[in-house]
């Protein structure tokens, strides 16, 4: 990963959640927090919230028409396929991805303000994105939330009730290609619980060492 000819060195520790040595470089506070849908990563993003208010949280850009109750500008920037395409244009993205039809995207600038300002940054992505940050940002902390089961996901993401079937099935393989990507993330915490999974991503985010986090490793 760091083979990529920047000009400061890469910690080999920094993937096993150590501090990395590389300077004052506010980048590497951003967490990459990714997982197959029906996880429930918002759940556990929610709870992290609520433990750690002064975690940034990213809204992302995207073309996927609202579900009801969420909230333009809270959820999602919810725009339309000509918006997000001069975006990318503009290089205002920092990763982007197509993601069952609709096109998600984390807008690049308040990222990078809430770097600056030395605030804990964190992304909920999906896994093509995630690849894009690794590559852009080496020292980016990559954690996938893993269900507890293959049955578990299949259940949880058929009785969301939020899909069609044919968008269900097509999360579905995308949740198996997401899962079979596991060991390309830095840490791997599995969801059975809400608040002992933001519990756990709270201490990789602070560099807390967790006896826990080493059980799925
Ligand atoms: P949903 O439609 O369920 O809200 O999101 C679908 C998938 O897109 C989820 O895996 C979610 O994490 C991911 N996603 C949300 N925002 C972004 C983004 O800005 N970039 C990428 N690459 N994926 C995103």
């Amino acid at each position: 990963m760091n083979g990529d000819g920047r000009d400061y060195p890469v910690t080999p520790g920094a993937d096993r959640g150590g501090e990395p040595v590389t300077g004052d470089l506010p980048r590497h506070r951003l967490t990459v927090v990714s997982g197959p849908s029906g996880v429930g990563k918002s759940s556990v993003v929610g709870e992290l919230r609520k433990l750690e208010p002064d975690i940034w949280f990213s809204v992302s850009v995207t073309t996927r028409k609202p579900r009801p109750g969420e909230v333009d500008g809270a959820h999602y920037h919810f725009v339309d396929r000509a918006e997000f395409d001069a975006m990318i244009a503009g290089g205002r993205l920092l990763e982007w991805a197509e993601f069952t039809g609709n096109r998600y995207g984390t807008p690049r600038e308040p990222v990078e303000k809430a770097l600056a300002e030395g605030r804990p940054a964190v992304l909920e992505i999906e896994l093509q994105g995630a690849r894009q940050v690794r590559a852009a940002m080496p020292e980016a902390r990559l954690v996938m939330l893993m269900p507890p089961s293959w049955e578990e996901l299949v259940g949880r993401l058929t009785g969301r009730g939020t899909e069609n079937e044919a968008a269900v099935q097509a999360r579905l393989a995308e949740a198996e290609r997401e899962l079979a990507a596991a060991g390309e993330f830095d840490h791997r915490v599995v969801n059975a619980d809400v608040r002992e999974a933001a519990e756990h991503l709270l201490n990789l985010i602070t560099d807390q060492p967790s006896e826990d986090a080493e059980h799925h490793e």
